[in-house]
């Protein structure tokens, strides 16, 4: 799943190419990725793309209204001179693919991943899912705030200073990982970077969110900011949008079950947690003790 570093990177392709091109057309090939109907996403036809942002896990590309005049086709009349945005969350297989001479075909709806093709005039992009869980997400609203996923993110993990991110924490009885990942108390972790920064921190997924030690805390901190900044700069140095789907390199410890740590040479070890599992090592992270599989003691017993 595309987290903040991934996401980042796209919204920073956007803001270089796309932003000064008016939106020539919209193809929707999936109708399910649309949570809006109004406005339509044909209202973004001859719209003047102005920025690209992201918030938390969303992209958006915003853009102008566009005048009366400029509207290729006659219909609604939206106010000029009003914002219009594209907001996506890509979900777990989604994907932001620009390309420079975009094909002026529409995508065959309900065949292949792509969902949603943006065409600004030469260049664009495709919204594309792979697999078969269909999770990707699209709206065109007047305001960001109004996609409810945005409007209850919690401050972006990049934004927080160390004695938010202990405020944040304080007096929560659920475990690190737990924590890390809701996106309602921090904006931009998932899965993957959680694990990346509780490696680097040092610290056991299982710890309680609310009782870490000071120390702890200057850790946790730290290496949130470390390790994200440090993943949005590899992706947008390999110029993710151009890429098929998400690539990820220099990972310590998430999706490395069986191989060495880079740090300290213990083998990386895996543990099914909720709905999925997720990557540690126990020598830096947990005293060296491995940790209990929750759902495969429950089990045995
Ligand atoms: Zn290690």
């Amino acid at each position: 799943m595309p987290e903040l570093p991934e996401v980042a990177a796209l919204a920073h392709h956007l803001r270089e190419y796309a932003v000064g091109r008016r939106v020539t057309r919209v193809d929707v090939a999936s109708l399910t990725v649309l949570k809006t109907v109004d406005p339509p996403p044909s209202a973004l036809q001859g719209a003047m793309v102005t920025g690209a942002s992201r918030y938390g896990k969303f992209l958006a590309l915003h853009c102008d209204r566009p005048e009366a005049g400029d509207r290729p086709e006659a219909g609604d009349r939206p106010e000029a001179g009003e914002e219009l945005h594209l907001v996506t969350h890509l979900a777990r297989a989604g994907w932001l693919r620009w390309s420079d001479s975009l094909s002026t075909v529409p995508p065959k709806p309900g065949k292949g991943p792509i969902a949603l093709r943006v065409h600004l005039g030469g260049p664009g992009f495709d919204l594309t899912e792979a697999g078969t869980q269909k999770r990707l997400a699209v709206y065109v609203v007047a305001d960001p705030a109004q996609v409810p996923g945005i409007a209850r993110l919690g401050p972006d993990a990049l934004v927080l200073s160390r004695d938010e991110l202990a405020e944040l924490l304080h007096g929560r009885t659920d475990r690190l990982k737990t924590a890390l990942t809701d996106q309602t108390l921090i904006a931009g972790v998932g899965n993957a970077y959680s694990d990346e920064v509780l490696h680097a921190a040092r610290l056991s997924p299982y710890a309680t969110a609310g009782r870490l030690p000071d120390d702890a805390l200057d850790r946790l901190h730290a290496a949130l900011q470390r390790v994200l900044t440090a993943a949005v700069n590899r992706s947008v140095g390999q110029d993710a949008a151009r890429l098929k789907g998400e690539k990820r390199a220099g990972l310590a410890v998430h999706a490395r079950t069986g191989l060495p740590c880079p740090v300290c040479g213990d083998t990386v070890r895996e543990v099914s947690f909720a709905d999925r599992s997720m990557q540690y090592c126990p020598a830096c992270q947990t005293g060296g003790k491995p940790l209990a599989d929750r759902r495969m003691s429950r089990l045995l017993r």
